[in-house]
């Protein structure tokens, strides 16, 4: 409500003065509002005022000369709804006072039963009255702009498809990405059941009926499925309904929100099916690696047996050549022995699926030291660790990891230079970060990628012995622990091979 001040000016307009002045004098017996008056005796006049005089209410009379009340009322309501109007009529006039209210009139009085009071409650009646249509008017204006703010926004969502729903699941209103998602103009569908977009065997299914009883009873429901297009074509869709209640908690509707995502899922089925062919072809590569690999073992071996059986039983029948042959032929057989075993190695890694275990990261280190003591006495290496965590895996995977990551540290040094060798460790919240510090020759920083691939050598055989496996195993490993594995180094300056090993994601996995 608004606050009536205590002055006011009246516009009255009439054309006959006794009126003007029985109504001034009525005005004036009301000793708490002190009224200001300008009068008119016609229509022309009156309209003027209107513009002038910004009067706070108009008495208006109904039968005036050349245009009557009525059409005065609809000249002023037309350019100024914020001054109450107030209809004077003759007695017995109430068609014309409804006719008055209906064209914006605020109040209506009888000229022939007025009073003071009467007048100043009609007054203020109109004035309160007039503040309140203006303030409706006001913020269904506002309500009308956001409202249709709101249906651009919809409407500018091509990818969606809105639909507003009945409680029985009837389209009340939809966008127009609907229109062009489901083909239908919005006249095919205004009242049509949801279920016009689902499949025959959804619908056999109820399939509709349920999604709307879910979303009812939480709230809402999200699902994948097939829809149908108006011209029968089916596409995959991602929906969502949500039930709309109103304040006391009765189901009022639903609104549908629906997402094509038929070229998702083709992506994702195609990108499945390269993986699954992916993961096919690797598995029967390393089946055939490891079926190779160890059916070659035994022939090899025999090769380099029986040629150190030659050198040693028959070596004093060669000359100098033929020995020199022979030696090559025990030297390459052992090369190939090597790699074979390599690979053998590498190849058994993911076959080895003996769950999740504790490993006890001290006791294999311990393993490392004692599999490679006479290695580390041969160099006078020196080899130091942290206290080691308690890790979930393969221990015996852990401790080949180590092995080759120390081997390689005692292996790449400069010639005469004692290994010193640390394997290091820090919590890092969700993982633990191991570390294994070398002072060898280091690596080119050119090559810090390609040593984790299998085969990769920077030195050859003759230099320092070895087959490009070792690292591709310890890769192997960590990544099938969940970790990752890299190396820092420079030329000369030794390396650091750093390990991010989950603690987390391996105590799911025991869990599981
Ligand atoms: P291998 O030792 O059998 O050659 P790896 O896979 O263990 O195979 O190593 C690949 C290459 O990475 C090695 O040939 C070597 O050049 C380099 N490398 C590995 N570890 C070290 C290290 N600690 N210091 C310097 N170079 C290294």
């Amino acid at each position: 409500m608004t606050q009536i001040p205590a002055s006011l000016t009246i516009l009255i307009i009439d054309d006959n003065p006794d009126d003007r002045d029985h109504y001034v004098r009525l005005l004036k017996k009301n000793p708490d509002m002190v009224f200001c008056y300008h009068e008119a005796s016609e229509s022309k006049a009156g309209l003027d005022l209107v513009e002038d005089k910004h009067p706070d209410c108009i008495l208006l009379d109904y039968s005036l000369p050349g245009l009557n009340g009525l059409d005065v009322l609809k000249q002023i309501k037309a350019v100024r709804t914020d001054i109450p109007v107030i209809l004077l009529t003759g007695q017995g006039s109430e068609a014309i006072a409804v006719q008055a209210i209906k064209l914006g009139a605020d109040d209506y009085l009888s000229k022939s039963s007025m009073t003071t009071e009467g007048l100043c409650h009609a007054i203020h009646m109109a004035m309160q009255y007039n503040y309140l249509q203006n303030k409706i008017m006001e913020q269904t204006q506002l309500l009308l702009t956001k409202e249709r703010r709101y249906q651009q926004l919809i409407d500018g969502v091509h990818d969606y498809a809105f639909c507003w729903l009945d409680r029985e699941g009837r389209i009340e209103s939809w966008n127009s990405g609907a229109e062009r998602m489901m083909g239908y103009g919005a006249e095919e569908v205004i009242n049509r059941h949801i279920s016009l977009f689902y499949t025959a065997e959804e619908c056999t299914n109820e399939a509709p009926l349920k999604a709307l009883a879910m979303a009812m009873a939480h709230k809402n429901f999200a699902n994948e499925a097939w829809h149908v297009r108006k011209d029968g074509g089916i596409f995959w869709v991602s929906s969502q309904i949500d039930a709309l209640f109103d304040k006391e908690g009765t189901l009022t509707g639903f609104v549908k929100i629906t997402r094509d995502i038929t070229e998702r899922r083709n992506a994702e089925r195609e990108r499945q099916k390269l993986f699954d062919r992916l993961m096919q072809s690797n598995m029967e590569l390393e089946r055939f690696a490891y079926v190779a690999s160890h059916d070659m073992q035994e022939p090899v071996r025999m090769v380099v047996n029986f040629s150190k059986i030659l050198a040693q039983d028959f070596g004093n029948r060669l000359d100098e050549e033929g020995i020199s042959y022979l030696t090559f032929i025990t030297e390459s057989g052992e090369r190939i022995y090597h790699m074979i075993d390599d690979l053998l190695d590498y190849a058994r890694i993911d076959g080895e699926d003996d769950g999740v275990m504790e490993i006890n990261s001290m006791v294999e280190i311990h393993h490392v030291v004692e599999n490679l003591g006479m290695l580390i006495q041969e160099k006078g290496a020196k080899i130091t660790w942290d206290v080691l965590p308690t890790l979930y895996g393969n221990p015996m995977q852990f401790m080949r990891l180590m092995q080759n990551l120390v081997a390689n540290g005692l292996k790449y040094q400069p010639p005469g230079n004692s290994p010193i060798i640390h394997i290091g460790v820090r919590d890092e919240g969700n993982e633990w970060h191991l570390s294994v510090k070398d002072n060898g020759i280091g690596i080119d920083e050119a090559f810090i990628r390609k040593i984790f691939e299998p085969f990769r050598r920077l030195h050859n055989w003759e230099e320092i012995k070895g087959t490009g496996l070792g690292l591709s195993v310890c890769k192997k490993i960590v990544e099938s622990h969940g970790g990752k594995i890299w190396v820092e180094s420079q030329l000369g300056q030794g390396s650091i091979f750093h390990i991010s090993f989950p603690k987390e994601s391996a105590n799911r996995r025991i869990a599981a």
